[in-house]
């Protein structure tokens, strides 16, 4: 027990012995949750006892507010050590895949912070914000240029956001073709992220399923056949979740537009293939662009994110309010009213959405340029392969046997022995240093584990991992009994996830 643990908290220790005094293993520091240490009497700020009644008829508190109390370095201190039990793109390889976790150039940071656009409110007159404004249109540009759609709205805040969006949209030109009482369902492969079904299902739509083909593709002969007059339209994700460009987008496209319906494309896989293909020519009329992967911005946790949804000329006439446009002076301006704008669908959030982000976007294109752009994904996509390349021979590799892949290396767990799992590896890799990579997911593969190293890992960084992974693969295919008990470096040994997740203690209470 320390100063700073009254309560007796106990840590759990990941080494069983020696046990230090103080639970804190040299630089690795043990820290009790801030209301075990705070106390309401400290405060880490002076205020002047006040003379009097501040205000007339003032209520005053009869008892303290029972918040944790601490000193300014406490408090610092307090986050600080948290931090350091955290794994962060800043501290090594994110192998995360479908998310795209790539370094963040500072640079973006300085920009962002400007006050001309950190400190903008979104009530100041436009004639204040003007510059603001230019970044939200440069950056619309850009985007649109990017992937030869006709639009972009740029309020939604995230990816699945962006998702609704597009639906919106294709229900609101269902509804002008009078079709939407008929055409009620979205077809969705089953290699699809989560969020694709949910949000069909947010919007009002049923959900119809098209599985893949054995080359881990939308099985393009099940998806015509579903085709007819109760489809809205069709989400893909290209390349997909299995790491694969789907090389028949064209086709389905002409094949739905001809049966009447729309084509969504989950662009979150868009670093792939960023500067080489444009989505547009494909014959997709709406995706949403993660502008915290494919375009860097810090993101983890649940956000910060940008997600806007590039619209084809069919779509746009429905795209969400506010909207910049570009004056015939070239002055940027915000479009906020429907009567401006009548075939809109509404509104996807109170104001323009997500500055910092625009602004970490932007910066991140103008540094690379388009030619830049280009050898982001062909580096990215360079770096999955040679990831994969290296691990072929002792992890199985469902789709890629002796194929590429694009910027995502998936494998499975087959050749693993009895008894061990893709979370065994998983976990041995926290011991190795690295943040796991998806496992799980995508689900059309047995014990997934889906790596995506992105561009901006160097070849002596990807040798690292992938020793380690090699390490790694060995031991559960040797069935090292060891591993079913990693990690046992971390600050936690292996959690119970599952009760975790079902039974969530989500207040504390005193011990
Ligand atoms: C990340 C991701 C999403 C969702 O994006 P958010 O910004 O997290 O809402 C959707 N689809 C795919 C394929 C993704 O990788």
């Amino acid at each position: 027990m320390n100063d700073l643990n009254p309560s007796g908290w106990r840590p759990s220790l990941g080494t069983a012995e020696p046990v230090t005094k103080t639970g804190n293993r040299a630089l690795e520091l043990e820290e009790p949750l801030i209301f075990e240490i705070g106390d309401a009497a400290r405060c880490g700020v002076d205020f002047d006892a006040c003379e009097g009644d501040i205000l007339p008829g003032l209520r005053l508190r009869a008892a303290p507010v029972d918040v944790p109390g601490l000193s300014e370095p406490e408090t610092v201190r307090h986050y600080t050590r948290l931090s350091r039990q955290n794994y962060a793109i800043d501290l090594g390889l994110f192998p995360l895949g479908s998310c795209t976790m790539k370094h963040n150039p500072r640079l973006n940071e300085k920009v962002a912070r400007m006050p001309g656009f950190a400190a903008v409110h979104p009530l100041q007159p436009q004639s204040s914000v003007e510059g603001a404004l230019t970044v939200i249109a440069e950056l619309a540009d850009w985007l649109v240029q990017l992937t030869g759609m006709a639009a972009v709205a740029m309020s939604p805040k995230a990816g699945a956001h962006g998702e609704l969006c597009g639906l919106l949209a294709i229900r609101a030109a269902l509804e002008a073709r009078g079709e939407a009482a008929t055409r009620r369902v979205i077809l969705v492969p089953e290699s699809a992220h989560g969020t694709n079904p949910a949000t069909a299902a947010f919007a009002g739509f049923g959900v119809a399923t098209i599985p893949a083909g054995p080359d881990g593709r939308v099985d393009l002969a099940a998806l015509l056949a579903r085709l007819g007059p109760d489809v809205a339209g069709v989400m893909v994700t290209n390349p997909n979740t299995c790491g694969l460009f789907e090389r028949d987008l064209k086709t389905i496209a002409d094949a739905v537009h001809a049966a009447g319906g729309y084509v969504y494309c989950d662009g979150a896989n868009f670093n792939a293939i960023v500067g080489r293909v444009r989505p547009g020519d494909l014959g997709v009329d709406a995706m949403h662009i993660n502008l915290h992967k494919t375009f860097s911005t810090p993101h983890g946790g649940g956000g910060p994110g940008a997600g806007p949804v590039v619209l084809s000329a069919a779509l746009a006439p429905h795209a969400p309010l506010p909207y910049v446009v570009r004056d015939p002076d070239g002055r940027p301006r915000l479009v906020e009213s429907a009567a401006e704008r009548p075939e809109t669908f509404g509104r996807m959030c109170a104001f323009h959405g997500q500055m910092g982000m625009f602004t970490r976007a932007l910066a991140y294109i103008l540094t690379h340029g388009a030619d830049g752009l280009a050898q982001v994904s062909g580096d990215a996509v360079l770096n999955a392969n040679y990831v994969l390349a290296r691990l072929r021979d002792v992890l199985d590799a469902p789709f890629a046997k002796t194929g590429l892949c694009m910027h995502e290396a998936l494998f499975s767990d087959a050749g693993f022995a009895d008894g061990f799992s893709t979370l065994d590896l998983a976990k041995g890799l926290i011991d190795e240093g690295f943040h796991p990579m998806t496992v799980y997911f995508p689900l059309v593969v047995h014990g997934a584990m889906l790596i995506e190293p992105t561009e901006t890992e160097s070849r002596a960084g990807l040798d690292q991992f992938i020793a380690a992974m090699r390490s790694l693969a060995d031991r559960a295919r040797a069935g090292d009994e060891s591993l079913h008990t990693a990690p046992h470096f971390a600050p936690r040994r292996r959690l119970d996830e599952t009760l975790a997740a079902r039974k969530p203690r989500l207040v504390w209470t005193a011990p």
